[in-house]
């Protein structure tokens, strides 16, 4: 059953077992609740891919992470997975606020992601969206408060950190940076930095491409004793 998987796969990751691959290969062999794992069934997904089995345990676990692996390879279900989790087992309902913040470089790439979360996250409930510039900043301060998942870009974020002064962030339970990598080559450092000054300091998972120097660096202004994933499956 779930609790004794879970305590399971807490013992090996603790042994560092999972420093390349996790034990369990499938969804369905995580600790992960019916709600999740129901829709994971019914969206056809069975199989983990590498970056999968080898970062959503330590997720899980309430690890930082910093996952690296080619375009391609499933890093959104990777964090994705983790993020409805942190909220269900924190109880997490519509009227808790925002709960999750997903940063992505693109608004495309936020929408994609809004997309699988509400596949994924369908018989959660939970509120969210990704806030593009397709839906006014104004309506959006009005909503912003309402969204237990939020996933959009660096600026738009740091936009209603300068503009909606009753924006709380109080109660955030983690944080998602995707595509670390091309943060940093679009100079979205600085507001990064800025994000992560006005948010408690959460679990954090951190995913890009590569896993080059200037991503560590990164990785060691905002993360807790990561764990460092890279993968190089032929996907
Ligand atoms: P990345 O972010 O690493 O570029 P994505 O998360 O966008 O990759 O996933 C790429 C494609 O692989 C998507 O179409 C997704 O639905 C599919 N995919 C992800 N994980 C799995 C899986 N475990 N089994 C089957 N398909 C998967
Ligand atoms: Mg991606």
């Amino acid at each position: 059953d779930a609790r004794r998987i879970a305590r399971a796969v807490a013992a090996k990751a603790a042994a560092g077992e999972y420093s390349e691959y996790g034990a369990c290969t499938r969804f369905d062999e995580l600790p992960l609740s019916k709600k999740t794992k129901d829709a994971l069934r019914k969206a056809g997904y069975k199989e983990m891919s590498e970056i999968q089995r080898a970062a959503i345990p330590h997720a899980l676990c309430g690890r930082d992470i910093l996952g690296a692996a080619k375009t391609g390879s499933g890093k959104t279900l990777a964090f994705v997975i983790p993020v409805l989790e942190k909220l269900y087992r924190a109880n997490w309902s519509r009227d808790d606020g925002v709960g999750c913040i997903i940063i992505s470089p693109t608004n495309d790439l936020a929408g994609q992601i809004w997309d699988v979360i509400r596949k994924v996250g369908k018989h959660h409930g939970f509120s969210g969206g990704a806030i593009v510039k397709r839906t006014g900043i104004d309506e959006e301060k009005e909503l912003i408060n309402r969204l237990n998942i939020i996933v959009c870009t660096p600026g738009r974020l740091v936009q209603h950190f300068d503009e909606t002064p009753n924006f709380d962030c109080s109660q955030l339970q983690i944080l998602v940076i995707d595509e670390a990598d091309q943060m940093l080559h679009r100079d979205f450092q600085s507001q990064v930095d800025i994000i992560i000054s006005q948010i408690p300091k959460v679990q954090t998972l951190l995913f890009s491409a590569t896993q080059t120097k200037s991503i560590k660096d990164l990785a060691r202004v905002n993360l807790k004793n990561p764990e460092y994933i890279s993968v190089h499956e032929q996907a």
